[in-house]
């Protein structure tokens, strides 16, 4: 089981399922998104994330047609997207988890956009 909130609190949730999977996203949308070097994310199941306060202040936001990403609209913080084709699958923002396991990144997607500075021990993963 996995918990987490955002910056102010207003949003906290659980994970009844464990993590399968972590991915570190360097893409352009990431890095926006997310004001940061990488997103860290994890496809979780949408049936076993229970959100627990603030559904009255996560709002939605479409990039792209048929994706979400879904924040807190009282302190930013990124807490998951999802695709309008694919409901069922969520991808959670491991920045925001406050307690349980998260894996090591298994993948790293778009690492032509990854910093020269970042150095990442790929013997890890
Ligand atoms: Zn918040
Ligand atoms: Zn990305």
């Amino acid at each position: 089981m996995l918990k987490g909130k955002c910056l102010c609190g207003a949003v906290t949730y659980q994970y009844n399922a464990a993590i399968q999977q972590s991915i570190l996203c360097f893409c352009t949308d990431c890095k926006k998104a997310q004001g940061a070097v990488f997103g860290w994310n994890s496809p979780i199941q949408q049936s076993e994330f229970q959100l627990l306060s603030g559904q009255s202040v996560l709002k939605e936001y479409f990039h792209t047609e048929n994706k979400a990403r879904v924040f807190c609209m009282q302190c930013g913080s990124p807490i998951y997207s999802y695709r309008t084709d694919l409901p069922s699958i969520l991808r959670l923002r491991l920045g925001t988890v406050t307690s349980g396991r998260i894996p090591a990144p298994s993948e790293l997607a778009y690492r032509e956009s990854q910093p020269d500075f970042m150095c990442i021990d790929t013997e890890m993963l």
